[in-house]
């Protein structure tokens, strides 16, 4: 079984407080992106256990991959006595702040479900992607969707306007763990209007949605790393509506309503920073398994 693993972006991130636990009480705006890892599923009769190989030789391959775990939890739970073998192509930049291993756990759950016929209905499935990380749900449900909580409670949301999606990536590392440590949640002056957004994407109006786009956790990233607002930049003198930093980052999006500028913009991209992974696609809809991998 073939199945592909979708990047988010975050339109919105809004962190509300910090919470007893630890974590912090969140509210974002998900949006699936056309990027996508490959995951290829077979079952082994008479196998035993689970082996997963994959393309980057720098991502565990074992119980620490999320793909890994997403099978076992299933596996375990039901019994399963066949084995597993999980091919893992990936193309979303690791640690990027695209959800590329919460998303391909969520695909592992689906696949898993659905190969050793075990039942369970995608609410089932998100219950128990939780327990493997607070975005797993959403990667599960996929689509527009407002997620809250530690990113686990779930509205859907009408589908975003078209627009094209610039993804880059560059080529610095950030830990999420540390972001969030450095957050001073009561000290966030200005929150995103996360509920304005809503409104707009009811109405289809991309540019109220890229007039309201904000994340948080940019002002504890950015000042560290220039680049993040160099891209951004970048992208807004290239004609992007508006370009913001998805999760703890590093990766920036610019989202364009005309895909020219938005092509001319990665190619000049490509050619002045050499060391960053640049992307273009688009929204990825709810059930869309069309090839929308884009550029
Ligand atoms: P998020 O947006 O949820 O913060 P991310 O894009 O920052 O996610 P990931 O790419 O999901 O981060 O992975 C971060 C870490 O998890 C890496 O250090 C990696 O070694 C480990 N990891 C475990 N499983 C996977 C997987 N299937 N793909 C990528 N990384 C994985």
């Amino acid at each position: 079984m073939d199945l592909r693993a979708f990047a988010k972006i975050n339109l919105g991130l809004d962190v509300q407080r910090k919470r007893p636990d630890g974590y912090h009480d969140l509210r974002m705006i998900m949006q699936m992106t056309g990027m996508y890892d490959r995951i290829s599923l077979r079952g082994i009769p008479g196998g035993q256990g689970i082996r997963l190989r994959t393309n980057l030789p720098y991502i565990p391959a074992d119980q620490r991959n999320l793909a890994y775990r997403a099978a076992s939890l299933l596996m375990e739970e039901f019994g399963v006595t066949d084995g597993l073998s999980i091919r893992l192509e990936k193309f979303i930049p690791v640690a990027a702040g695209l959800a590329g291993g919460s998303s391909d756990a969520a695909a592992v759950l689906i696949g898993v479900n659905e190969i050793f016929d075990l039942g369970l209905s995608r609410k089932e499935l998100m219950d128990r992607g939780v327990k493997i990380g607070a975005d797993v749900p959403y990667c599960v449900l996929q689509g527009t969707a407002l997620a809250e909580g530690i990113g686990e409670i779930l509205t859907p949301l009408p589908d975003m306007p078209p627009c094209s999606i610039l993804l880059a990536k560059p080529p610095i590392s950030v830990s999420t763990k540390e972001v969030y440590g450095a957050l001073r949640a009561d000290e966030i002056k200005e929150h995103p209007d996360i509920d304005g957004m809503i409104l707009a994407i009811r109405e289809g109006d991309l540019r109220g949605i890229a007039s309201r786009a904000k994340n948080v956790l940019e002002d504890v990233t950015a000042p560290n790393h220039p680049v993040i607002r160099e891209y951004e930049s970048e992208m807004e003198e290239a004609g992007a509506l508006v370009s913001i930093m998805s999760g703890s980052g590093p990766t920036v999006f610019g989202l364009f309503e005309d895909s020219r500028k938005a092509m001319k913009c990665r190619d000049e991209m490509r050619r002045k920073y050499p060391g960053a992974r640049v992307f273009l696609t688009r929204p990825q809809q709810k059930g869309d398994d069309s090839n929308g991998s884009g550029q």
